[in-house]
């Protein structure tokens, strides 16, 4: 059955999608979602599916919640922008309530992870001028991604997105992620100013460090003056089952980023930094024109509350605990499959090897599922509104994709 449907999609896709005016930036699938409501989506030709990627891992409160509906009308028949150059009550109003949910002091609102991690290397540059730092070094890890701008992309530790891209920007050393002795090598190292880490690698392939290595790395930073800056930027929000991943480990990190689900779809991105780090960006040191205008702002509150309101941390920790002991017990006797692992509701099942057109699979069998780690790794960032059924159908179907492999 399955390898009737991929005949169909491969041969007779109903609608013949063409962009010559779009710069050939992705490898797209052939398909074209117009509709949502939770996690399910539509197609073009009125087909529907499951969504376990959730707009890779931004529509945590899934498509068309209906307070962020409600929200975005409100707010369009107010004010959408007016700039960084007036108060703006509403970046006021979710600054605290981000601050509140995540522990940190101050905070500023971008557009994107890649902004926000921006900021956070230049609240480093601060941090290392501070200290009298002239050659600021940030130790970030292998298989990490922060993101496509410069400074971000010199962070990533992945030489095939930096491919092409020479010169990078100077300051970073990668080192190898979840080695906690790898990081002290650099113990004493002058020019050190900052460690910069996922607390879950998302692209990397959802790798998971043992428990105790941000806790081990809060402890180096302490020792050595250095800041401490965690990318939630796809863990954040509730995802993991705590408002942030950093949290698991009982820890405050000194700056963190967040993006993904804070917008829930609407662009935004956020860098937040506590004690002396909070206090290092001053007026003309950075900027942005669209960041944390009132829309995207009200926006961002409008999730924060939702998620309070509805117990979703919670809920997405239950969930992703459920649907990860389903796709064990499932998949358990299959040969290809490696490991199944992960923290609520961001899950990585690793296969042996890479398999050609598995998300094209994927959909020709109505789930929409992403693969990372080098192709390996089937990777799963559903909204938290998936229902019981769903999650079963979730692993009955990646039981009948992968048993055909
Ligand atoms: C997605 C992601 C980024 C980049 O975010 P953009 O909004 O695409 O710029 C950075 N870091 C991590 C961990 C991410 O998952």
């Amino acid at each position: 059955m399955l390898q009737n449907l991929l005949k169909r999609f491969r041969k007779e896709p109903q609608v013949q999608y063409s962009e010559p005016a779009i710069m050939n930036a992705y490898s797209r699938l052939p398909v074209s979602f117009v509709r949502g409501e939770g996690a399910q989506l539509w197609d073009a030709t009125g087909r529907e599916y499951l969504d376990a990627l959730g707009g890779i891992a931004v529509t945590f409160l899934g498509h068309c919640h209906p307070k962020i509906s409600e929200a975005i009308s409100l707010q369009a028949n107010k004010i959408l922008h007016t700039s960084n150059l007036f108060h703006i009550q509403e970046q006021a109003d979710l600054g605290a309530k981000f601050c509140a949910v995540s522990g940190m002091d101050k905070v500023f609102f971008g557009n994107s992870g890649a902004e926000a991690n921006e900021a956070a290397i230049k609240i480093a540059r601060l941090h290392a001028r501070s200290k009298g730092v002239k050659q600021p070094i940030i130790i970030t890890a292998e298989q990490s991604f922060h993101g496509r701008t410069m400074a971000a992309l010199s962070a990533t530790g992945s030489t095939a997105v930096q491919k092409g891209f020479a010169p990078l920007l100077d300051g970073f050393v990668h080192v190898p992620y979840n080695d906690i002795a790898a990081m002290r090598e650099y113990a004493d190292n002058s020019n050190v100013v900052a460690i910069m880490v996922e607390p879950i690698q998302g692209e990397g392939g959802i790798i998971v460090p043992d428990s105790g290595y941000l806790k081990a790395l809060r402890t180096l930073c302490d020792e050595q003056g250095w800041l401490l800056i965690v990318d939630e930027i796809q863990t954040g929000m509730g995802r993991t089952g705590k408002w942030f991943a950093f949290e698991h480990e009982g820890i405050q990190p000194d700056v963190i980023t967040c993006a993904k689900a804070l917008g829930n779809g609407i662009p935004i991105g956020a860098c937040a930094a506590k004690g002396a780090a909070a206090e290092l960006i001053s007026p003309g040191t950075h900027g942005t024109t669209f960041g944390g205008n009132p829309f995207a702002s009200k926006i961002g509150e409008t999730v924060i509350d939702i998620i309070n309101q509805e117990n979703l941390v919670e809920k997405a920790g239950k969930t992703g605990a459920s649907l990860k002991k389903q796709l064990q017990q499932t998949l358990a006797t299959f040969d290809h499959v490696v490991d199944i692992r992960g923290k609520g509701l961001m899950l990585g099942i690793e296969l042996d090897k890479a398999y050609p057109e598995l998300a094209l699979k994927f959909l020709a069998a109505g789930l929409v599922i992403n693969i990372t780690g080098g192709g390996k790794v089937i990777r799963l960032l559903p909204s938290v509104m998936l229902s019981e059924t769903q999650v079963k159908k979730i692993v009955e179907t990646i039981r009948d994709v992968v048993s055909t492999l």
